[in-house]
């Protein structure tokens, strides 16, 4: 049986934040220098990490970060002014605040009091509206991590049949969006789809968005197919016990022994995510700044 080829999403991510690194060495000559500013409210680990990792790649392509972490009693409307104070200042051209947030704060007030042009992580109703009507907006970056891995292993995505499993706000929905304007028909599946072995079997790129582990099982899989595993999840290790390890949404082996082309987890789409955060904060500081948007995709 022949093997899929595999999506390397660490080496896409590196190619990616050395076009950025380019580009904020560019920018910076003209005086304009991108600055990230991540909020995290509490002491989550997880959390605690990836605000870590995403202050440290911003600062390693040369660009102005900064972190705020607050503790994990802060109240709703300390978040808020510090929201509108990071809005106002014009070294900071993206903001993240990082979820989730303790439960005293309602996540929804706080990303609608983001401006919709310092939204990185494209999260607001303003920019998932405009991407929803095809107007330029900030797109949320895993999603957009995604379209980037699938283009670099099909090419041109017009007229596939395209099937994101999930329908969440941050993946699935804007995943549909961004395949739609890229011209594939979709079809969007989720917890209430019937028979989705079925529907998956019809996708010639299938994106899973689910949190379930390797839920995707290799006989939903059309033969040749390019299949986005988006899943992060933890699972007991099977021969050490005590042990984990993460696997994806999608039953690795079994599917790439039938895919055309499959991401691993780790290693696929996780490592695009941040570089594409990096990426929307230097399209944001390029658009706030009045000046082109440097080509920055492959
Ligand atoms: P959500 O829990 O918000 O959404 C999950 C979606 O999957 C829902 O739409 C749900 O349907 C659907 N679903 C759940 N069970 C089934 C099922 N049995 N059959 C079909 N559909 C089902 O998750 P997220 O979108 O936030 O994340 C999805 C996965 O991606 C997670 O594993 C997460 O860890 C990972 N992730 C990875 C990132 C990365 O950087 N690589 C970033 C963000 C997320 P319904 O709407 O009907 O409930």
């Amino acid at each position: 049986m022949s093997q899929a080829r595999i999506i390397d999403g660490k080496s896409a991510a590196a190619a990616l934040r050395a076009r950025l690194a380019g580009a904020v060495a560019e920018l910076a000559g003209r005086g304009l220098k991108p600055g990230l500013a991540v909020v995290l409210v509490g002491e989550d680990p997880a959390s605690a990490v990836y605000v870590r990792n995403k202050a440290r790649s911003t600062v390693e392509i040369g660009m102005h970060s900064v972190e705020h972490r607050l503790p994990a009693e802060t109240g709703q409307a300390e978040l808020l002014a510090l929201v509108r104070a990071l809005n106002a200042d014009p070294a900071i051209h993206g903001i993240l605040v990082q979820l989730p947030l303790p439960r005293q704060i309602d996540p929804l007030a706080v990303l609608d009091a983001i401006d919709p042009a310092k939204d990185v992580d494209g999260f607001h109703v303003v920019n998932a509206g405009r991407l929803a009507v095809g107007q330029e907006a900030l797109v949320p970056c895993t999603p957009f991590g995604c379209l980037l891995l699938a283009r670099q292993a099909l090419g041109d995505l017009t007229g596939l049949n395209a099937v994101v499993v999930g329908r969440s706000n941050i993946v699935g929905k804007p995943m549909a969006q961004l395949l739609l304007a890229a011209d594939c028909t979709v079809t969007v599946a989720h917890s209430r789809s019937r028979d989705l072995p079925a529907i998956c079997r019809g996708a010639d790129l299938l994106v899973a968005a689910v949190g379930r582990p390797e839920m995707v099982r290799g006989d939903w899989i059309k033969p040749g197919a390019c299949v986005i595993d988006v899943g992060i999840n933890r699972v007991p290790h099977p021969t050490e016990p005590g042990k984990t390890r993460l696997v994806g949404d999608v039953a690795y082996a079994e599917a790439a022994a039938v895919a055309g082309a499959i991401t691993p987890v780790p290693g696929g789409v996780g490592p695009m995510t941040i570089a594409c955060l990096l990426r929307n904060t230097v399209v944001a500081a390029c658009r706030q700044a009045g000046l082109a948007v440097p080509p920055l995709d492959f």
